[in-house]
């Protein structure tokens, strides 16, 4: 099993070493090679995609990203900013389906702004596609129309198959857990959208446990704000997703705490906190790297088939997090908090 780690940039290089540490500490046959990344790779090799590491992702079996973005940066062309690291690897690996989990652990309740009794027990999935959609479709741009005024236009666009392979990643997802599958659209208004309630709803039927459930992406939102605790998987496109997944991980109140995981057909993934490089607190060992370890679990679980390791990581954070030991972005007032480091070493105490 051949692991790329990618730190990148900000607070990327302290939180990916103590995600490497727990995955060390598991003592499984892992062969774990680094590469500069983002801003990290711009600086050292002209680009924020440097070729090697792109080489040294597409020979691994996995990807443990970090972040990236440099405000130093980001007076460069566009192409050559830290953040076009991860649309490149989005590309050149085909990862079309994000895996966003949002879950509140009891003892966090507190983070979240909406009443305890709204998010307690908080456990959703939400699987967001990631390469077409508007921010993908063709025609697009800024053009001057006769009357001399500027109109800017981007097209919202999806095949039949690039919605279908979403779907059943979306109803294999709700089969591991609660059958539930709630899909997201906006088939009242647009074309688009009411192709992929028919090709979600003709996807279904291969999976009769499932309970299939559509709501549209205005509806979705408030929802998710009202009673969240009514999803367990929800399955939307490029756009709604991004949208979706934010609010659902400000459900939980803390940035920190959040895993993904971007995968392929192959079950291929790139494994990366849902948080950026935070560059405001880098370096000062006060980040939370519980996200990014959270990660690394995920990536034993999806991509290598590992669920009883994944799990132990699981029980470690949240046997850490029921004694008390909090990073500074989880503390309730009052509470001493632990460096980077140090949760790293209650974590792996826990294991
Ligand atoms: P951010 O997520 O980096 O930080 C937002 C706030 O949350 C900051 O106050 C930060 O200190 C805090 N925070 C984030 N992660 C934390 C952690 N693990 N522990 C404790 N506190 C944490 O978002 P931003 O400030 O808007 O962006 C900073 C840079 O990150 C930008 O260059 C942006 O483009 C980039 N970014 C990268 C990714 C990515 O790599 N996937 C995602 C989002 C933003």
């Amino acid at each position: 099993m051949k692991i790329c780690v990618l730190p990148g940039d900000g607070i990327g290089p302290e939180i990916t070493a103590e995600a490497v540490r727990v995955l060390k500490a598991l003592d499984l046959k892992f062969e774990m090679e680094e590469a500069p990344v983002g801003g990290a790779g711009y600086r050292t090799k002209g680009h924020p995609l440097p070729e090697a590491t792109l080489k040294l992702a597409k020979e691994a079996d996995a990807v443990l990203f970090g972040a990236v973005g440099d405000f130093s940066l980001d007076t460069l062309p566009r192409e050559l900013r830290p953040e076009q690291a991860i649309l490149g690897l989005r590309k050149e690996l085909n990862l079309f389906a994000n895996f966003r989990p949002a879950m509140v652990y009891p003892e966090l309740v507190h983070a979240s702004t909406l009443k305890p009794e709204v998010v307690a027990g908080l456990d959703i999935l939400i699987i967001r596609e990631l390469t077409g959609d508007i921010y993908f479709g063709k025609p697009r741009g800024i053009h001057t129309l006769a009357n001399g005024e500027r109109e800017g236009f981007d097209t919202m666009r999806y095949s039949e198959s690039e919605i279908r392979r979403v779907a059943h990643v979306g109803f294999q997802a709700a089969m591991k857990r609660n059958k539930r599958l709630c899909s997201v659209d906006k088939a009242n208004v647009l074309d688009t959208m009411q192709l992929w309630r028919e090709v979600v709803t003709a996807v279904g039927k291969e999976y009769p446990e499932v309970e299939l459930t559509h709501q549209y992406v205005d509806n979705a939102a408030m929802q998710l704000l009202k009673n969240p605790k009514q999803f367990d998987v929800i399955v939307t496109g490029n756009m709604f997703g991004d949208i979706l997944s934010d609010e659902a991980s400000m459900l939980t109140g803390s940035i920190g705490m959040l895993p993904s995981a971007s995968l392929n057909e192959k079950n291929f993934g790139l494994y990366e906190p849902i948080h950026g490089s935070a560059p405001d607190i880098a370096g000062k060992n006060i980040a939370n790297p519980l996200a990014t370890i959270l990660s690394a679990a995920m990536m034993l679980r999806y991509s290598f088939g590992l669920g009883e390791p994944a799990d132990r990581i699981e029980a470690a954070v949240k046997r850490v997090l029921a004694k008390g030991v909090r990073t500074g972005d989880i503390a309730e007032s009052g509470m001493k908090a632990v460096g980077t480091k140090e949760m790293g070493d209650a974590v792996l105490a826990a294991l």
